[in-house]
């Protein structure tokens, strides 16, 4: 299902670039950012902007916090001006106009343990930082030269990436000592790595919960990790995985379109069904329904064919378009799928008022049986982490027609995957990662704090359960 069909909004994504070696550089910074920004569109498109430095002019947010510093208030409702507004104070123990960006940074950390990632752009450095909980990702890419990608007959992915770099513990990739700085033609720092590949970067590796990241055009350093208050678990969205991020995004040592896939074999153990074939909701629970099919042993047939431009603006909404519904976005494969049961997976029903047309439409056109299976726990809570849910009355979990949902939106049946089988979704590729790390023995000497990282992993399913991460202030 489509994000602003549910009514659920990510708020946002950040990507930086600095350019490694001498300034000036031949690499073309501001491009970079555009295409990066490009590749993270899914992320939301309400507003965006970019600033570049050339090592020596003061930024926007800088003047910003001269005039906070006399006193002047919000004046734009961006978090981001809150975020400048909480830089702009000199942590108590430090002396006034301290240039001291790690103390300040860490004080904004204290004060505001969740939920964002940062990337923070000072003449010739960027800190990176990712709150103490890792609510929300953040990750770094290595430019590297045109002709490693091109020159070896095929593009750099992560498997190719392993011959020529060293994993280490944590799952992710670190350049060997000794090779050359001058092959990292820059660093990128993003919300997702999915846009890397496209602007030539190799992923590096994540930015861990409460880390403070310098990207000089030296080097990449930690400076400092703010724990976690009262050693409280990690909390990444779970959502990300879900529904927000790309699917060949890279989260926690694994790939989004795998955790979506084994969600989709956890709700055909979960939820089986008798029927002829499996199917998607086009385009984003199709990984999932790739892991039920396979799971159930039922063919994965496709039986909707979408319009993929009918969502643009320029097709302006009128009563007559208003009617004809889910068929102006949908096409049916009828062929495929006439006189037999159809088990068609969706990522999440928020609202329900979606998938039953979709029904509808596959039933007139000849569907025997259609047996909805949601590859995501039904959403009862409100998020208080920057994701926009729709209101607790509108969701369909809360409502009185969930008690008998299968009849509300005429399917034969209906099924969410449970929160238990969504977590153990999510954490067994990690868990698999550990094993794998705990019989590299050699590496663990060397970088040990791999396995630590993943003994800490834990998800927010605020949403789901109304266990929040943090306690709720009013
Ligand atoms: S409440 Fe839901 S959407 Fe919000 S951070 Fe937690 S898991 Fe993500």
């Amino acid at each position: 299902m489509d994000l602003a069909e549910s009514g659920i909004f990510e708020e946002c994504g950040v990507f930086g670039c600095i350019a490694s070696g001498e300034w000036p550089t031949e690499l073309d910074v501001p491009h970079v950012i555009t295409l990066g920004l490009v590749g993270l569109q899914h992320r939301g498109q309400e507003s965006a902007g970019i600033v570049t430095s050339d090592g020596y002019g003061l930024m926007p947010t800088i003047r910003t916090h001269k005039l906070l510093r006399h006193g002047v208030g919000l004046s734009t409702g961006s978090d981001s001006e809150m975020i400048t507004q909480l830089l702009a104070y000199t942590p108590p123990h430090e002396r006034d106009d301290s240039p001291d960006w790690v103390a300040r940074i860490k004080n904004l950390m204290k004060e505001a343990p969740t939920s964002y990632s940062l990337l923070i752009m000072h003449r010739d450095v960027i800190y990176a930082v990712r709150d103490p909980y890792g609510n929300r990702p953040l990750c770094i890419g290595r430019l590297i030269p045109v002709s490693d990608i091109n020159g070896k007959g095929k593009i750099l992915g992560l498997k190719k990436l392993s011959t020529i770099e060293k994993e280490i513990p944590n799952g992710y990739l670190e350049v060997p000592k000794g090779r050359n700085n001058s092959e990292t033609e820059g660093w990128v720092v993003s919300s997702e790595s999915c846009s890397f590949l496209s602007i030539g970067a190799v992923y590096y590796r994540e930015v861990l919960p409460g880390e403070i990241v310098k990207i000089s055009r030296q080097n990449v350093q930690t400076l400092d990790t703010v724990p976690r208050p009262g050693g409280d678990p990690v909390a990444f969205c779970i959502f990300e995985y879900v529904y927000f991020a790309r699917p060949d995004s890279i989260f926690e040592g694994q790939m989004v379109y795998t955790v979506r896939y084994r969600c989709g074999q956890q709700l055909a153990i979960e939820a089986p069904v008798d029927a002829d074939l499996v199917s998607t909701v086009p385009e984003s629970a199709t990984p999932a329904a790739l892991g039920y099919a396979a799971k159930c042993g039922l063919p994965y047939v496709e039986v909707l064919c979408k319009n993929r431009y009918v969502g643009r603006t320029f097709i302006q909404p009128n009563m007559r378009l208003r009617q004809l519904g889910v068929a102006k976005k949908f096409g049916v494969l009828s062929d495929n799928f006439k006189g037999k049961r159809i088990v068609l997976i969706d990522d999440s029903i928020v609202r329900g008022n979606t998938i039953s047309p979709i029904i509808k439409l596959l039933k007139e056109s000849g569907a025997k049986e259609v047996h909805i299976r949601v590859a995501s726990p039904p959403i009862r809570y409100p998020c208080y982490m920057g994701i926009n849910i729709p209101t607790k009355e509108e969701l369909i979990a809360n409502r009185p027609e969930f008690d008998d949902l299968a009849k509300y939106i005429g399917a034969n049946s209906v099924v969410y995957l449970s929160v238990e089988g969504l977590l153990s979704s999510v954490q067994e590729g990690m868990k698999l990662k550990k094993q794998k790390i705990e019989k590299q023995e050699n590496i663990i000497q060397e970088n040990g704090n791999g396995l630590k990282y993943f003994e800490k992993h834990g998800h927010c399913t605020a949403c789901l359960t109304g266990d929040y991460p943090v306690e709720l202030q009013w």
